[in-house]
């Protein structure tokens, strides 16, 4: 199973990310991850990549796209990959498919994670409170949130072009969200290994919450 992650800041990628990793036995692919083991470690790159992450914004595709390679090779030894973080851009997309193609590795599922900016908001305030990082400042969440809605956000109907893009409603819990994304998962297995991409249709979840919302108050 390889799967991508798109989502804005505080929907949850990293968290259901690992979540899918552990359950279906893939390799977790996170971005941020990289970057940040890159500043800590102080090498010249990674003081070029503070300078864009502490100011919530991008860094350079080709940064980005040469950490990609070699993890994506590791995770042919497990089952697949989870990517968690990129792409985050249109070239970013068309680059990871290029990869893909080569490797023989690309995405099965496009998974997006759908939540308002509200609640993405105060997710994030909630965890600058406890992990401190950097970029979990109230004007730099403001930045991150636009440059999602400008450049990531678009990247979605190319996904969904393709037949891959899965939508889940992430306003609810961790393991409810959880939960969904491997029930519909578990449903779409018999496509995803023999049914040719094309001739799949965008599955879109989002509104299952409310439905079900909806059944409970009417009983
Ligand atoms: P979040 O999704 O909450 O913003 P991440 O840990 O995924 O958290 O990303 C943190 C920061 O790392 C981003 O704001 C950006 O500066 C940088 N970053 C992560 N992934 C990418 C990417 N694919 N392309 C460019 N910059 C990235």
């Amino acid at each position: 199973m390889r799967l991508l992650l798109i989502g804005a800041p505080g929907a949850g990628k990293g968290t259901q990310a690992e979540l899918l990793a552990e359950r279906l036995g893939i390799t977790h692919i996170s971005s941020g991850d990289l970057l940040r083991q890159h500043v800590r470690d102080s090498t010249t790159l990674g003081q070029t990549i503070r300078s864009y992450v502490d100011q919530g914004d991008l860094v350079p595709d080709g940064v980005v796209m040469d950490m990609l390679r070699k993890p994506v090779v590791a995770a042919s030894e497990t089952g697949g990959y989870v990517l968690d973080g990129i792409p985050r851009n249109i070239e970013q997309a068309r680059a990871a498919y290029k990869i893909g193609l080569e490797l023989g590795m690309t995405a099965d599922v496009a998974l997006h994670l759908e939540a308002d900016d509200a609640e993405l908001t105060r997710r994030l305030l909630a965890r600058a409170a406890l992990e401190h990082r950097s970029d979990d400042t109230a004007e730099v969440i403001a930045q991150r949130l636009a440059l999602y809605y400008d450049v990531t956000a678009p990247i979605l109907a190319w996904y969904r072009d393709r037949g891959i893009l899965v939508s889940v409603d992430a306003m609810r819990s961790a393991p409810e969200v959880g939960r969904e994304i491997l029930a519909a998962l578990e449903a779409m297995r018999p496509f995803l290994e023999d049914g040719p991409v094309r001739e799949r249709l965008p599955v879109d979840l989002t509104s299952l919450g409310e439905a079900f919302g909806a059944a409970s108050t009417a009983e």
